[in-house]
């Protein structure tokens, strides 16, 4: 029987008939924290740390990045907090953190963990950072890197993430080899989370900052949503969790047709969470499930919503 929500359950995520999906908050610092909980954020999916980094001729030194940090953990109590590490490069470029030579194609460069792993030092100061800030926290607070594309960089993000005290270490989807390879992936980490606004860019080979190209940027095409799809089935068949934090997720109609792939959480721009947490109370999960299959039969992303919202007005 549709489990009705009490009055507490209902700030949190669920389907109609009682499916839970964490409804958390995408946010760039210890200043977001406010409107995440204003807006009812069950925690943070994704917490871009390039705020501290920007504008700066240096990183910051471990003990300035463990305080925001540790501010945002401090702020959901009992709540999960998913912290990227530094995303630099391509859209993000950062002075003292170059790539090493001439970039004509930046997006297709050394950025997210590629840099990292050229500025090995960078990235232990903050590994160091967040596994202080993490400590003697009750917030749940998890690592993830940007920008991984093979089997070999999950391995060796979770092993420097590991080594460095952080025991749950995840890895963002959102090159489309690592879609498609999920499941060899997925082994080393505890989590996936698809990061739709790259996955897109590059499921397209449409650049997200060149406006003439803007059009194909449509997370609703529906390759992306089976490169969503691929990833949600490989993490569930291997036990993991695999949530969406592009902008995507705050599509309500979008959301639910993620939900009916498995996927098991959604972050977004604190705003939209009311919005996504109404869409998804009045939908059962065999709903979005039909609605997932409908957008993914379709052959063009405005069929493919227009096929979702056919399948979720049924009953
Ligand atoms: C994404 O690419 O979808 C994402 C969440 O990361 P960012 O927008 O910061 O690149
Ligand atoms: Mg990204």
């Amino acid at each position: 029987a549709p489990q009705v929500p009490g009055p507490h359950s209902f700030r949190r995520g669920m389907t109609a008939d009682g499916h839970a999906v964490p409804l958390l908050a995408n946010i760039g610092g210890p200043r977001d924290v406010e409107s995440a909980l204003a807006y009812g954020a069950e925690g943070v999916g994704l917490f871009r740390t390039e705020f501290l980094f920007l504008g700066r001729a240096a990183a910051p030194s471990a003990a300035e990045q463990a305080e925001a940090y540790r501010a945002v953990f401090e702020a959901f109590p009992g709540g999960r907090v998913v912290v990227r590490t530094l995303d630099a490069g391509a859209d993000k470029p950062l002075a003292f953190l170059p790539p090493s030579g001439v970039e004509p194609n930046p997006a297709l460069g050394e950025r997210g963990l590629r840099l990292l792993r050229r500025h090995r030092a960078v990235m232990n100061v903050q590994l160091a950072a967040l596994a202080a800030a993490a400590t003697g926290t009750s917030a749940k607070a998890q690592v993830m890197a940007p920008m991984v594309a093979t089997a070999e960089e999950a391995e060796w993000f979770a092993l420097a993430c590991r080594t460095a005290g952080l025991a749950s270490p995840g890895i963002m989807i959102e090159v489309p080899a690592a879609a498609l390879r999920a499941a060899d992936l997925v082994g080393a980490v505890d989590f996936l989370s698809v990061g739709t606004n790259d996955l897109t860019q590059y499921a397209l080979a449409a650049d997200r900052q060149v406006g003439s190209v803007a059009g194909l940027q449509d997370p609703w095409h529906p390759a992306v949503l089976d490169l969503v799809a691929a990833t949600a089935s490989a993490a569930s068949g291997a036990g993991k969790e695999c949530g969406v934090c592009g902008e995507a997720a705050a599509d309500p109609v979008l959301a639910c047709v993620f939900v009916g792939m498995g996927v098991t959480s959604l972050s977004m721009a604190a705003p939209a969470l009311p919005a996504v947490r109404a869409a998804l109370i009045r939908h059962t999960l065999a709903q979005c499930a039909a609605a997932a299959s409908a957008a993914r039969s379709a052959r063009s992303a405005v069929d493919a919503r227009a096929a979702a919202e056919a399948a979720l007005s049924r009953t």
